[in-house]
């Protein structure tokens, strides 16, 4: 895996934390590739919408349209399988936080080349929503992207320990899907999921 900066020797620090979920996971989990951008794509409407989210996970199969030029390079390099961006605003936000998106982004490469099922996880998740959290819009409830955020969650745990992930998971909501009962969701729902690790 290679992590490159834009501009160059930018964020050591987070390049470090990047290399520590990439440690914890197995090899699978890592992209080919991963980019911290320090450039600011907010008001560039020459760019993928993509490039205006925290981060976000390519492979061969997506498109290259609309992407910058450093970007460009990288996907057309035919060592780069799978790529993960991540941007300025992440760079800029708290550890726990960098690397639960970080986590979050890995679990979607590993979703890439295993063949997971998400039957189990899917079932529990609408029994769940069902029974105690339909105050939550079910939309963005995608089940990739819980299966993200349960490997996340999992990977910041291990990384800062209980204590710290669970301070932080009632100081503030998950900027992806930033309601609070959402994290109390994800935590409920990896108790239902245990013993079922193998299938997931
Ligand atoms: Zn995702």
């Amino acid at each position: 895996m290679q992590i490159l900066t834009h501009p160059r020797d930018a964020c050591e620090d987070k390049k470090i934390l990047v290399q520590q979920v990439s440690d914890y996971l197995e090899p699978e989990y890592s992209p080919s590739h991963v980019v911290l951008d320090h450039n600011d794509y907010s008001k560039d409407n020459s760019v993928l919408e993509d490039f205006k989210h925290l981060a976000f996970q390519w492979d061969r199969r997506k498109s290259r349209a609309r992407v910058p030029a450093h970007v460009l390079d990288l996907m057309n390099d035919h060592l780069c399988f799978n790529l993960v961006w991540l941007s300025r605003k992440a760079l800029e936000e708290e550890e726990i936080l960098f690397v639960w998106i970080v986590a979050h982004e890995f679990r979607h490469v590993y979703q890439t080349t295993k063949s997971i099922s998400f039957d189990d996880l899917w079932k529990k998740s609408r029994q769940l929503w069902h029974a105690e959290f339909r105050n939550l819009p079910s939309s963005p409830l995608g089940v990739a992207e819980l299966d993200a955020d349960l490997s996340a969650m999992q990977t910041a745990r291990s990384i800062f320990g209980v204590e710290l992930l669970t301070e932080f998971l009632q100081r503030r909501p998950l900027p992806r899907y930033p309601y609070q009962e959402y994290t109390l969701f994800l935590q409920r729902l990896e108790v239902a999921c245990r013993g079922n690790e193998k299938q997931r």
